[in-house]
C-alpha cells in the first residue's frame, strides 16, 4: 500500500496546473511543481515513485489478464475486507477494488466486440464490457486516483491496475468495529424517506457522520459501489448486482439512457446509482455475503 506521507505529496503534484496533455496519447503527463518542500522532494525520491508511468491498454490482453487474476484464491478475502474498511473507518483504497474483483469474476472471457449504435459513435466500446478497444493510461496518476477514493466503476483498464495491486497486500482484515458501523450505514441508508434521491443521500451520511475518515469524493464513490453491489436496489432490476450474474454493457447503456429520458436534460445521471430513490431501500443479503467472504481466512 502506498504510504499516506507519498498520498500528501502526490496530492500537490496531480493538480491541472501541473499538466500537460498529450493530444496523440490523449492522457495528461504531469510535472513537479516548485512548491515542494525539501522533505516532501526526499520523500518522492526515496519512494521511487515514477509518476507518468504511460501505458497502452489493449483490451483483449486486459480482459484475459483480469480473468486471470481472479484464479486467485485470497482476493475476494481481501476485496471484501478492504471494501467494509472503506465503510468502517474512511479507508478510500478500499472501494474500488470490490468492484474490479467482481466484475472480473463475472465477466465472460472474450475478444473486443464494438458497440454499434446508431446515431452514436462507439465503435471502440466494447458491448460486452464497456472497455475502449485501444486506449493509453497514465497508471501513475490512476493509481493515485484509487487512493482517494476516486472510483472507475465501468469497463475500464483501471481494474487490472487496482487488482494487480491489492492481490499483494497483506492482513487486510476488517476490525469488529469496523464491521459493525458498514452495517450500521445500511441500516442507516435503509430508514431513507421515501422520496429521497442520491445526493440528498450522501449529504444525509455526511451530516450524521455516520462515514468515519470519509470526505465528499469518497462518499460519493461509496454510495455508487454501494449501488453497483445491489445494497441500493434500482428501478430497473431488483436483483441487480456486480456479484450476481454479469450484465453486459450494452444492457446497462439501454438502462441509463432510459434514465436520461426521464430526467432533466442536464442531469448527470448513472446506472444505477440514479435509479434508487429511498422507498427501494437496501438489500442486505449482499451485505451478509460481504461479511460472510471478509470472514474466510
Ligand atoms: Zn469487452
Amino acid at each position: 500500500m502506498l504510504d499516506k506521507n507519498l498520498i500528501n505529496v502526490l496530492s500537490k503534484i496531480y493538480k491541472y496546473e501541473n499538466s500537460k496533455y498529450d493530444f496523440d496519447k490523449k492522457v495528461k503527463v504531469y510535472q513537479t511543481p516548485n512548491n515542494l518542500t525539501e522533505k516532501q522532494k526526499e520523500l518522492l525520491e526515496a519512494s521511487n515513485f515514477e509518476l507518468n508511468r504511460i501505458r497502452e491498454h489493449n483490451h483483449d490482453q486486459v480482459i484475459k489478464e483480469l480473468k486471470g487474476i481472479t484464479e486467485n484464491p485470497d482476493l475476494e478475502h481481501i476485496v471484501s475486507n478492504l471494501f467494509i474498511k472503506a465503510v468502517g473507518a474512511g479507508l478510500k483504497r478500499g472501494i474500488q477494488p470490490i468492484f474490479s474483483y467482481y466484475f472480473a469474476k463475472n465477466m465472460p472471457l472474450h475478444d473486443f466486440n464494438p458497440f454499434i449504435k446508431k446515431g452514436y459513435q462507439m465503435e471502440n466500446t466494447c458491448k460486452i464490457c464497456g472497455m475502449k478497444n485501444r486506449m493509453w493510461g497514465n497508471d501513475s496518476k490512476n493509481l493515485y486516483d484509487l487512493y482517494i477514493g476516486y472510483c472507475r466503476l465501468g469497463g475500464y483498464a483501471e481494474m487490472l491496475l487496482d487488482l494487480k495491486e491489492v492481490v499483494a497486500f497483506e492482513n487486510v482484515t476488517a476490525t469488529n468495529d469496523e464491521k459493525n458501523i458498514f452495517l450500521k450505514v445500511i441500516d442507516l441508508i435503509g430508514k431513507a424517506p421515501k422520496d429521497e434521491v442520491p445526493s440528498q443521500l450522501i449529504k444525509r451520511l455526511s451530516k450524521e457522520k455516520c462515514l468515519p475518515g470519509s470526505n465528499n469524493t469518497s462518499r460519493i464513490w461509496v454510495v455508487k459501489c454501494l449501488a453497483e453491489l445491489g445494497i441500493l436496489r434500482n428501478s430497473y432490476s431488483n436483483n441487480y448486482s456486480i456479484m450476481n450474474p454479469f450484465i453486459p454493457y450494452e444492457q446497462k447503456w439501454e438502462w441509463e439512457n432510459d434514465i436520461h429520458k426521464k430526467s432533466p436534460p442536464r442531469a448527470d445521471v448513472e446506472f444505477p446509482i440514479s435509479a434508487w430513490r429511498g422507498k427501494l431501500g437496501v438489500n442486505r443479503e449482499f451485505a451478509k455475503r460481504i461479511m460472510t467472504s471478509a470472514k474466510i481466512a
